[in-house]
């Protein structure tokens, strides 16, 4: 069977791709599995691990590399094998993972995302089928080929356009909110966020509509008017001296997520705001190892963990519930014809709070 869809998108040939430098060309999509489905793409969001694979600095760049995995796109082919009763005409969204191997203890019991041999969104073999060793392509393109196993149809109510940036920043923060159990409790738990940025903005407005007391954390108060706007319940602009920052908020937070990208981070200060068996979880990346005493560990029950993603059933659980408690990022829509000003603006640290891009020529309102 062949395919009407011209494969066409923006390519990072080398790391200075990133600065402006990406150039639109046809490309081959995976080989076809029945499995498969493909998209027109509608809209593509930005994620910070698109502008850090682009300048090299998450791995050597493979050339030619299409990036992108924030895609939400109408289904425009299916194979006879599809899952997730995607149908042609489906509004669908891809996030981080595009394939996981279906044979391991992980992905038997859908948890793809903890899948060893999986396949990244952009950049990555897939291991299975006709597609085997195929190196996978994302969302900065027209079109979109992958397994339907990992494309998650949009729920009722939800807007396509701000479906994307839900698709990997979205679910990075829903998961440990859902792991820890904020939707859940019978009192308000007190949620902490880490930073007011892509991923924070989306924790405080998954966390608020789940009924939590939230307060946004950020070194300075350059962000307290918009997390005042997001819904928080508090604010802590920590300046340097966090010991005085956190004196009146001792043993007070349930969950504390972290989705900054310090260079570092003082956890034992942090430990000690979170109430006994509470729990700090890193969706953002520090890159000095922490140095955590064992006492406070011991003393206090607390958990110190990270997050990734989230399986494809957690995805549609994520959809669902933004769709039904309205939860909308905020995004600032460009062209997707100009990707390469978005992304030097995506560089200046300039979204607020997740830059979208609309491919108008399928159908994308800008
Ligand atoms: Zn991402
Ligand atoms: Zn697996």
């Amino acid at each position: 069977m062949t395919t009407q869809a011209v494969f066409k998108g923006w390519k990072g040939n080398d790391e200075k791709a990133v600065d402006g430098n990406l150039v639109f060309e046809e490309f081959e999509p995976k080989q076809w599995d029945e499995d498969d489905v493909e998209m027109k793409i509608l809209y593509c969001g930005i994620c910070g691990t698109d502008a850090a694979a682009l300048s090299g600095n998450f791995l050597p760049i493979e050339s030619p590399q299409i990036c992108g995995h924030e895609i939400v796109g109408e289904v425009v082919r299916v194979g006879n094998q599809v899952e997730n009763g995607v149908k042609v005409g489906s509004l669908v969204g891809v996030g981080y993972q595009s394939d996981s191997c279906r044979e391991c203890t992980e992905c038997k019991s859908k948890n793809e995302h903890y899948c060893p041999n999986q396949t990244v969104t952009f950049n990555s073999p897939y291991h299975r089928g006709h597609g085997k060793d195929n190196q996978s392509k994302g969302g900065f393109a027209k079109y979109w080929r992958g397994p339907s196993r990992f494309t998650i149809p949009l729920p009722e109510g939800l807007s396509p356009e701000v479906a994307g940036p839900l698709m990997c920043g979205g679910v990075t923060v829903f998961t440990p909110l859902e792991r820890f159990g904020i939707a859940d409790a019978t009192e308000p738990k007190n949620v902490g966020v880490i930073g007011v940025g892509g991923l924070g903005h989306m924790g405080i407005l998954f966390a608020k509509a789940m009924g939590a007391n939230v307060t946004a954390i950020s070194r300075s108060n350059s962000k307290k008017d918009d997390a005042m706007k997001l819904g928080v319940d508090d604010y802590i602009a920590t300046g340097e001296n966090l010991k005085d920052a956190f004196a009146s908020y001792n043993r007070h937070f349930d969950l504390v997520i972290v989705t900054s990208n310090p260079p570092e981070f003082p956890i034992n200060d942090y430990v000690s705001i979170l109430k006994p068996k509470g729990a700090i979880c890193f969706v953002g990346i520090v890159p000095k190892p922490l140095e955590l005493g064992t006492i406070s560990l011991i003393s206090s029950n607390i958990v110190v963990t990270g997050s990734n993603i989230g399986s494809p059933e957690g995805i549609a659980r994520m959809l669902k519930f933004a769709a039904e408690k309205k939860v909308s990022p905020w995004i600032q829509k460009w062209n997707m014809d100009d990707i390469n000003k978005a992304m030097l603006e995506f560089q200046k640290g300039n979204p607020r709070y997740r830059y979208v891009l609309v491919n108008t020529d399928n159908g994308g309102k800008l």
